[in-house]
């Protein structure tokens, strides 16, 4: 322990019969894994352990085949073939000292049960979460014995996997919430009415468990307390309280949060500081003698040990930020807390789960990709020759090959056209709510500058001469994108009918932006609503259309969609829907509307089109075509402009792969033959 001011964080804490080594609590989070790839959960989960945090759950874990949510990745504890692909998991952990929780789970009406056609299941019978067609019908009593008996028959499967922790799962809209809130419980049986017979069916999962494990793992409870629903939910300050009063001592430790939708729980760094939950929690630990778990994407040293110090949380709970940086725990241990790299709240992490893809993060490129690929998040190849390598451009591309390479031990030159670095992330991190996007270039900036192997040239703005000139043995452009201009996105393939004299804005392109602003997204991420947002904030009459029919529609896989539109409906912003740009002219232009046979004409000051991007890349071309140039190479947008996570991702992908013989191999995982 290097560190003696956050001691604090690495006291042992007891939960029930077992004891996590310290307060570092990677709480439950999906990986888009589940139960097809248990090998490269495996590796995830021991890559967690190995980074110091004392206890590593599971993500989501069904209890049973009537709640299947296929075919996005969750682990199951059906069968025995599912304790033995679980134990793995378990061993990768155990081998580093750390607990392991298993979030056992029953969603109840958020399954459709696609793969197992099972009936789905529901408190009181109601539509399916995930827009049927279809019901969840309403549970009897003889559904509420078996549905303990599952829950019971999985908590000894997971004992027997080697679990330390098991859960009762009852938060993030699933079954037994569901039957805890007065939003979904309209049951007149001792399972529903008063509180007291609404927390029944939670504290019968309780004495199932804890009776299961005999007395060998700590049972946890992971409550909501709040839904966000305001009176016609749990609140925080109003029936969680007495919630918790009535199963004070029940579990042995309290893992809460603020849900209702997981949305709210994960929140994006757009719409909630770190530590957003503390005044939601905070009441949970004067109300039991029990360790209390909580999150809030803690990324601060000092604001972790605020959170123990003030009586909030005994132990401090991470998805993200232990995806950002498995290994966070044991920078703090080891004095190195400024090498921590933190997560920027952007939840592209959350996107992983909700198109059922592996989990990637924007901020760590490895994360994954420690079984497929081999790549450990601090381990990297030594060089494997003597070659100068030259990267030109400072983005998030060129700046994480830069710091990849240099980790090999290469000599690395990076150039950089402007004074600072950080290519699209100096534009990206002003618009509102997104300062926190600049981690991505602070934190390999504050790497680069301790490595006596890389030269970093600002405001030198390269030229191909230049590159020859410069002697490199390899160089590697990675000078970014630009946006269109023509029209062409997502909803549009062919260029709009632009006139010659309508002047049309792009992202930029944005200074002295005249009259009222017509935002027109046909990229649908987070550029058009964020603009708009930006502009509306500076004065500005702003309109904002979309080919899509929600606002900002890819923001829904980062959890973020509804909040994004109604930010921009309370800030009066005119917003239009399943619009596609035909034309443009002075002042004026022409939209297919989905819903009506007639066209759409609408006036502005300015439009700003925010379509799609091309690669810059004249530099790679006038490099790649003369053949006495070095070796050339490009990444990042300026190969296939994408999310910032891509571009980190193609920067980091290079470095390893590069001067290595070896054949490049994605492992996948395979169904018995
Ligand atoms: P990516 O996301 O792929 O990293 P960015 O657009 O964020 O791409 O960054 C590209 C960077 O390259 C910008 O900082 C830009 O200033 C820089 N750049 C572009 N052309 C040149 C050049 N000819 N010489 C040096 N730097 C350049
Ligand atoms: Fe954080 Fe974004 Fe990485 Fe998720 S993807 S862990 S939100 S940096």
């Amino acid at each position: 322990m290097n560190q003696p001011r956050y001691q604090k964080l690495f006291e042992p804490v007891r939960i029930g019969p077992v004891t996590a080594p310290n307060r570092f609590y990677q709480t439950p989070h999906a990986t888009g894994m589940g139960w097809r790839m248990p090998k490269a959960s495996a590796a995830l989960r021991g890559i967690k352990a190995e980074g110091g945090w004392g206890v590593v759950s599971t993500e989501y874990c069904s209890i049973h085949p009537s709640s299947d949510d296929f075919p996005f990745a969750y682990l199951s504890l059906w069968d025995e073939d599912d304790v033995r692909a679980l134990a793995v998991t378990a061993d990768a952990v155990h081998e580093h000292g750390s607990l392991l929780a298993v979030e056992l789970w029953h969603g109840g009406f958020h399954c459709n049960n696609r793969l197992s056609r099972d009936a789905a299941v529901s408190p009181s019978g109601q539509g399916l979460h995930l827009l049927g067609p279809g019901s969840a019908r309403a549970m009897d009593k003889a559904d509420i014995r078996a549905l303990l008996g599952w829950q019971a028959e999985a908590a000894t499967r997971a004992r027997r996997a080697g679990a330390d922790i098991v859960y009762v799962y009852a938060g993030h809209d699933y079954l037994p919430l569901q039957f805890l809130s007065p939003r979904t419980n309209r049951r007149s049986d001792a399972y529903g009415g008063s509180l007291a017979n609404r927390t029944r069916l939670v504290r019968e999962m309780i004495e199932v468990t804890r009776e299961a494990v005999q007395g060998t793992c700590a049972v946890a409870l992971r409550m909501s307390v709040d839904e966000l629903h305001g009176p016609a939910g749990i609140t925080h300050d109003g029936e969680a309280r007495e919630i918790v009063e009535l199963l004070a001592e029940l579990p042995d430790l309290w893992d809460v949060n603020v849900s209702g939708a997981l949305g709210n729980d994960s929140k994006s760094a757009r719409f909630s500081p770190e530590a957003f939950q503390e005044s939601y929690v905070r009441f949970v630990k004067g109300l039991t003698s029990k360790p209390v778990v909580g999150v809030g994407r803690f990324t601060s040293p000092e604001t972790m040990l605020a959170q123990i110090r003030n009586g909030t949380l005994d132990l401090i709970g991470a998805a993200r930020p232990s995806i950002a940086d498995p290994f966070l725990p044991a920078k703090i241990r080891d004095g190195r807390e400024d090498e921590i790299r933190e997560c920027i709240g952007c939840n592209i992490c959350r996107s992983a789960n909700n198109e059922a893809v592996p989990l990637r993060c924007t901020q760590n490129p490895t994360i994954g990709e420690e079984w497929r690929r081999g790549w450990h998040p601090l381990r990297i190849p030594a060089r494997a020759s003597d070659k100068r390598i030259l990267i030109v451009g400072a983005g998030p591309a060129g700046l994480e090959a830069a710091l990849a390479l240099g980790q090999r031990g290469y000599e690395v030159a990076l150039a950089e056209r402007g004074r600072e670095l950080g290519g699209r992330l100096l534009h990206d991190s002003a618009l509102p709510g997104l300062s926190t996007w600049i981690r991505v270039r602070d934190h390999r900036q504050h790497l680069l500058e301790k490595l006596s192997n890389v030269s970093i040239y600002r405001e030198s703005a390269l030229a191909a001469p230049d590159i020859r000139d410069f002697g490199a043995d390899q160089v590697v452009i990675a000078t970014g994108s630009r946006w269109r201009r023509d029209g062409i996105g997502t909803a549009r393939e062919q260029p709009a009918l632009i006139d010659a004299d309508a002047v049309t804005r792009t992202p930029d392109d944005l200074d002295n932006l005249q009259g009222p602003v017509l935002i027109y997204d046909d990229e649908n991420y987070y550029m058009g609503g964020a603009l708009a947002e930006q502009l509306r904030r500076e004065g500005h009459d702003v309109t904002y259309v979309t080919s899509q029919p929600a606002v900002s529609a890819w923001t829904q896989m980062t959890d973020e969609q509804g909040f994004v539109q109604q930010r921009l409906l309370d800030l009066g912003i005119r917003l239009f829907v399943s619009h596609i740009l035909q034309a443009v002219a002075k002042g004026r232009a022409t939209f297919g509307y989905a819903l009506s046979a007639s066209p759409v004409t609408m006036t502005f000051g300015s439009i700003v089109l925010v379509t799609g991007r091309l690669p810059v890349d004249d530099l790679y071309r006038e490099l790649a075509q003369n053949e006495a140039a070095p070796a050339v190479a490009r990444i990042g947008d300026c190969f296939s402009p994408g999310p910032v996570a891509d571009a980190v991702y193609a920067g980091h992908r290079f470095a390893r792969e590069f001067d290595s013989s070896a054949a490049v191999v994605l492992r996948r995982e395979r169904p018995d033959p």
